[in-house]
């Protein structure tokens, strides 16, 4: 079998390799892709290091018509795309499909900023003083990416890099290699000059660590667990570095009486159990008042009774495997845990085999739950939901921002006044009315409060808040 090697100076290395298994089927090896290690990481970094001074002055035109040329590639090869991310990651081939022409989306998005790029002119305060104010790149920016969007979350974060003039070393999640791998091979063939994009697969614990302990490392932006982004927060600040987290949600959608009840169900559905509840926006914790709960847990159930658990490629799959055998441990655990707390198992909760071997879990409600449950606390990340009974809006509301967490918050109602009040008095970053939680525009800012995100959002022109940093020049006239 082939290995998909490291992109390190612009060249292509590696001899180690691990196996990328499908979920949906764990006899196929989906690929295998190079082991990078501490050596690789840091000749990554000085590559990036070296390539940053042209980078960082080459023409916008020549960043947009790379920016673009990667993004056409990737829209012109979105169904094998796709199916590579349904293989590696398990999410369904239309979710798959939908996630890949995103990533194309994105690269055109940024292709077209690097057309923007624009400072401000102010008079100074002082007489015969003119103030220049401009956006310069931040340098070398590592990119550390998670499993669950192995397309777009890569391209949300190297298409602002580089689009802003900075050089990049990129490690994707080890379970989810092979989509990062076909976008830097794209990148690199759409005209990249050596080094200004590294790839670096491995390890978290090797090639993420070494990106952390570099004083070479200007700026990291991250995605993943929140144990993980402590590190990166911790070893940023010892480094003096610029840093950008995007972490975990225990994401709330509250219902009320007055719910359009489809529209409930709908969104409830969608962002429960959809991508095998493997979203950091997913809702996990439903809020439902007193007058629609029995209804709305009826229909919910009635719905996932519906849904089709199996291999992400099969036509008519709703909900795909689980990622790998240990998120399958920590759902099933957390199962237990529910159980153990004294919530009701309404629907599901039990593992599924299927024709090919894979990880499946039956999409998982709980209800009778409260809000200090464990199972209401923590992150799952899997298909579990619970629903948590409460008696009106204000209650609702104040259960809804009870939480560590703070990045999406839902809410179904017909009333413009809770509508228009929960938009204002959600703690969380993002805000749905009658819509799932989950499922976000590529060109307007994502991301969250308190315990799920830190530092500037990202995508959309408020991306460049991150990978710029600002000037401010005074000249006397
Ligand atoms: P992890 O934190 O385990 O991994 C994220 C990335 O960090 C991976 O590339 C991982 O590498 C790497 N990593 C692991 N250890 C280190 C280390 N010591 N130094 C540097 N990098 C390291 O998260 P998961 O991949 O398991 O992703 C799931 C989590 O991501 C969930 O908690 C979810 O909520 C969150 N998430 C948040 C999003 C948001 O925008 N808020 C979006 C998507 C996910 P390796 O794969 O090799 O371990």
């Amino acid at each position: 079998m082939t290995i998909y090697k490291n992109l390190i100076a612009g060249e292509w290395v590696g001899l180690d390799a691990t196996k990328n298994i499908n979920p949906s089927d764990t006899n196929e090896v989906v690929g295998l892709y190079a082991d990078g290690t501490t050596e690789d990481t840091k000749n990554a970094i000085a590559a990036a290091k070296a390539a940053f001074p042209a980078w960082s002055r080459s023409g916008i035109w020549e960043r947009h018509v790379i920016l673009k040329k990667a993004g056409d590639e990737i829209m012109a090869r979105k169904d094998e795309l796709g199916a590579l991310l349904a293989r590696e990651e398990g999410k369904t081939l239309p979710e798959a499909i939908g996630e890949t022409i995103r990533a194309s989306q994105i690269f055109e998005f940024f292709a077209g900023e690097a057309l923007r790029l624009a400072g401000e002119v102010i008079p100074s305060v002082r007489p015969n003083i003119g103030v220049e104010i401009t956006r310069d790149p931040l340098g070398v920016i590592g990119i550390i990416t998670p499993w669950n969007f192995p397309i777009a979350i890569p391209a949300w974060k190297i298409a602002p890099a580089l689009c802003y003039g900075n050089t990049v070393v990129f490690k994707p999640a080890e379970l989810v290699p092979g989509c990062s791998w076909a976008i830097v091979d794209i990148l690199h063939r759409a005209g990249l000059p050596k080094g200004v994009l590294n790839l670096v697969m491995g390890k978290g614990s090797v090639v993420g660590q070494a990106m952390l302990d570099s004083p070479d490392v200007t700026g990291i932006t991250f995605t993943g667990s929140t144990g993980t982004g402590r590190r990166v927060a911790a070893a940023s600040i010892e480094h003096n570095r610029k840093f950008q987290l995007e972490m975990g949600g225990k994401n709330p959608m509250v219902v009320l009486d007055d719910a359009d009840l489809t529209v409930a169900v709908e969104a409830a559905a969608n962002s429960g159990f959809f991508s095998t509840g493997q979203r950091c926006t997913a809702s996990s914790r439903l809020i439902v008042t007193e007058g629609i709960h029995d209804k709305f847990v009826a229909a919910l159930t009635e719905k996932l009774q519906a849904l089709v658990v199996d291999n992400a490629m099969k036509p008519g799959t709703h909900i795909g495997p689980v990622v790998d055998e240990r998120q399958l441990k920590t759902d099933t655990d957390y199962i237990e845990i529910g159980r153990k707390e004294g919530a009701k198992l309404a629907f599901g909760g039990e593992l599924i085999t299927r024709e090919t071997p894979g990880f499946y879990l039956q999409p998982t409600l709980f209800t009778e739950a409260t809000n200090q449950m464990r199972i209401s606390r923590e992150e799952i990340f899997g298909p579990v939901v619970s629903v948590i009974r409460v008696k009106d809006y204000e209650e609702a509301l104040a259960t809804a921002n009870d939480t560590p967490f703070g990045l999406s918050a839902g809410i179904a109602t017909t009333s413009l006044k809770h509508a228009t009040h929960f938009k204002r008095n959600s703690e969380a970053g993002m805000v749905m009315v009658n819509l799932p939680t989950a499922g976000v525009d590529f060109h307007v800012p994502f991301g969250g409060r308190k315990g799920s995100s830190y530092g500037p959002r990202e995508q959309g022109k408020y991306a460049a808040e991150f990978y710029t940093s600002v000037k401010t020049a005074y000249t006397l006239a």
